[in-house]
């Protein structure tokens, strides 16, 4: 974290904003700059170095968005952690560099929305950071550009623990791989796969810190038709299918095959239950502190018929019932279920109401369908906003999202 952290910059076009937010911010500890004009923030930029910058592109309006391009040559070299705060496309910039630098809030900027993200980059916090919520296969291309088209990847960031944690290998992680390599640090951590599907292990023989022999990770997944997880990867990267071999990592590799039970890692642990999917698919939780995130990126949930509950939706029901955070699978629209039933995915309104039930405080949408357009997907985004008062937070993945859970003392 930069040590200038409590120096903020805010670009908003409202003047009013600044007083506003004079008596609002007076308990963070932090120095607030309120500009609406691009020449003295790029000056500020340079001469004070702020730690966080804020940008609302929906007051800036058009032209300011065009405009802020002029910033992002300051910005970057300043090395500051920068929020965009956007609200569907017309306040989106294309050319915006695709960096994980860059946080986008896909919500239009309020004074409550800004304070609470200054308050979650102050203290320490468990980053859940989305690499890739593409269902079923990769879908690059332009009609996917804002939800983003890799596949399954989650990784968290505790505050206290510099190992890597990591929920699937599709095609997402190979731009965290690259991003820890250009780090240029050692690594070591866990990889947790919840199943051998495609889309969930096609990154794994291009994420880079596997070929560098100062690196050491174990890899968990659950048995796989009787096959362990080191055959498992093994059959992945056979000559049929990869050039090389597991046996050409140059990292400390370790093969897990998962069991279902809590298991203790550094600074948390990590149990399952079997999801409703086409072999043993983990709906991982993992706990740390006070928290607890489940992550269940394929799991068919069963409309309730006739009002008789199954036993599968009792059982996650209590799964869930102290989850902070879940992401869940929302493949499909209500609509589209019927068409695609036993195959393995939910309607997104299935996952809204389970998680509902169950208590959850927060819930993010992933496995978007291949199909699923942007378009689409902010069609649905605005459907989410009839849920809105049974969650803390619900939002749909969305491809270099940066969620965040406070890590209050347990
Ligand atoms: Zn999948
Ligand atoms: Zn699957």
């Amino acid at each position: 974290m930069s040590d200038n952290i409590k120096k903020i910059l805010l670009v908003h076009k409202n003047g009013g904003v600044a007083n506003r937010l004079r008596n609002r911010s007076r308990n963070l500890g932090c120095d607030i700059t309120v500009t609406h004009n691009l020449d003295d923030a790029a000056n500020h930029i340079q001469s004070d170095k702020p730690g966080l910058i804020f940008v609302d592109t929906e007051s800036l309006g058009e032209q300011g968005c065009s405009d802020m391009l002029r910033l992002k040559s300051r910005i970057f070299a300043s090395q500051s952690k920068f929020v965009l705060f956007a609200q569907e496309r017309n306040g989106y910039d294309d050319s915006i560099p695709d960096t994980t630098d860059v946080e986008w809030r896909m919500t239009t900027f309020s004074i409550d929305t800004f304070i609470h993200t200054v308050e979650s980059y102050m203290s320490p916090d468990v980053q859940i950071r989305l690499w890739g919520v593409r269902g079923s296969t990769a879908r690059p291309g332009k009609e996917h550009m804002l939800y983003g088209g890799n596949t399954s990847c989650v990784q968290i960031v505790l505050p206290d623990n510099d190992g890597l944690i990591v929920f699937d290998s599709g095609t997402g992680i190979h731009g965290l791989g690259n991003e820890l390599m250009n780090s240029g640090k050692r690594i070591h951590g866990r990889i947790f796969i919840t199943h051998s599907h495609w889309d969930h292990i096609q990154g794994f023989p291009f994420f880079k810190p596997f070929f560098s022999r100062h690196n050491n990770f174990a890899i968990h997944m659950p048995t796989q038709q009787k096959l362990q997880c080191h055959e498992v990867m093994q059959g992945l990267m056979s000559q049929n299918y990869f050039p090389t071999t597991t046996d050409n990592f140059k990292a400390t590799m370790k093969y897990v095959t998962q069991v279902a039970y809590e298991q203790v890692y550094e600074g948390y642990t990590v149990e399952f239950m079997p999801a409703n999917h086409a072999r043993t698919t983990a709906m991982y939780k993992l706990r740390t502190g006070n928290k607890t995130i489940v992550y269940a990126p394929d799991n068919e949930l069963e409309p309730i018929e006739n009002g008789i509950i199954q036993d599968f939706r009792v059982q996650m029901r209590n799964f869930l019932s102290d989850a902070d955070l879940l992401i869940h699978d929302g493949q499909y629209e209500r609509s589209a279920y019927p068409s695609k039933k036993g195959w393995g995915h939910s309607a997104w309104q299935e996952a809204v109401e389970i998680a509902a039930e169950a208590g959850v405080k927060e819930l993010i949408l992933t496995h978007h369908d291949p199909d699923s357009t942007d378009e689409d997907l902010l069609e649905t985004d605005k459907k989410l906003y009839q849920y809105r008062d049974y969650f803390k937070s619900l939002q749909l993945a969305r491809e270099g999202f940066v969620h965040r859970l406070k890590k209050e003392p347990a």
